[in-house]
């Protein structure tokens, strides 16, 4: 069954619908997006999705209003129609269309496309076996706050990591982790604390991140916000990463280290198993 996705206004069967050669999307990935998480048929934070899409259209000067777009209506109907379960819907907003020029036009309006994809989140191989992810250096630009779909090197990545038999890659700056591919990535002690990056350009702000870092705190659990070396990753207890599609998922080995005793841990567990409840009793319908 074909998808009915959502074009500038219109809801199309996925082979009709079409973006123009010109949108600065294609040209320039002069553009945002967000990907909000959905299971029994509900949105997780929906809400602070939508917030940080407004600080990137922001960053980027695109003028599109999120709110009076009615984005919210937009995403419930998606799902309706698609009768998504448990899967995503992907959100991009572009510049627009214009001649091609390096110059941002000032007068064009944004693109608007929304889709569905069904997946299994709740129950998914990685959350039993763990990740495999290798190290590589992070030469990505130095806005990575800022979600565009300039996607290019994380998805070099995480398929040379998977052409070298590891599942995904931690991205590696000064002799620090900054992320995942597609995730934030942390780390616990031997002495129970949790370590991870500060938030910064460095870094997306990611959703699950900020939650995880909160329920973490509120079970008493220190939370230290540094930049952590791949040999203190290699020496922690625990290693996980965070992101609105894998949830919490464990990290076992980098670069073919085992991290503890190189199976997923107990204290991973207990946190993605928090955060799924935690965001089932929160769902957006
Ligand atoms: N870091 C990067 C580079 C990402 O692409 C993502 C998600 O796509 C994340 C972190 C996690 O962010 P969130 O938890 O908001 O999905």
């Amino acid at each position: 069954m074909s998808r009915i996705v959502y074009v500038n206004g219109e809801f199309l069967p996925e082979d009709a619908a079409c973006l123009s050669v010109f949108d600065r999307g294609v040209l320039f990935a002069d553009a945002v997006y967000e990907v909000t998480a959905v299971v029994d048929g509900g949105m997780v934070d929906f809400e602070a999705h939508q917030q940080r899409l407004c600080r990137s259209l922001a960053e980027l000067g695109i003028d599109f209003d999120p709110r009076a777009a009615g984005l919210l209506k937009l995403h419930r109907e998606l799902i309706r129609r698609n009768a998504l379960n448990e899967g995503l819907v992907y959100l991009q907003v572009s510049r627009g269309v214009a001649d091609r020029s390096f110059l941002q036009p000032t007068t064009c309006q944004p693109s608007v496309v929304l889709f569905t994809q069904a997946q299994s989140l709740l129950e998914t191989a990685a959350t039993g076996t763990g990740l495999r992810v290798i190290t590589q250096p992070d030469l990505r630009w130095h806005r990575r706050d800022i979600k565009t779909t300039q996607l290019l090197y994380p998805s070099m990545m995480k398929t040379l990591a998977v052409e070298q038999g590891a599942d995904d890659v931690w991205m590696v700056e000064g002799g620090t982790v900054t992320e995942g591919s597609s995730s934030n990535a942390h780390i616990i002690r031997a002495d129970g604390a949790l370590v991870t990056r500060p938030t910064s350009p460095d870094i997306l702000h990611g959703i699950t991140r900020a939650a995880v870092l909160d329920y973490s705190r509120e079970t008493g659990a220190a939370v230290i916000e540094r930049p952590f070396t791949v040999a203190e990753a290699q020496q922690a207890r625990e290693a996980f990463i965070t992101s609105a599609t894998a949830f919490v998922t464990p990290v076992v080995a980098v670069d073919g280290v085992a991290i503890g005793d190189g199976r997923p841990g107990p204290a991973t567990h207990r946190i993605r198993s928090h955060y799924i409840q935690r965001s089932r009793e929160r769902l957006q319908y």
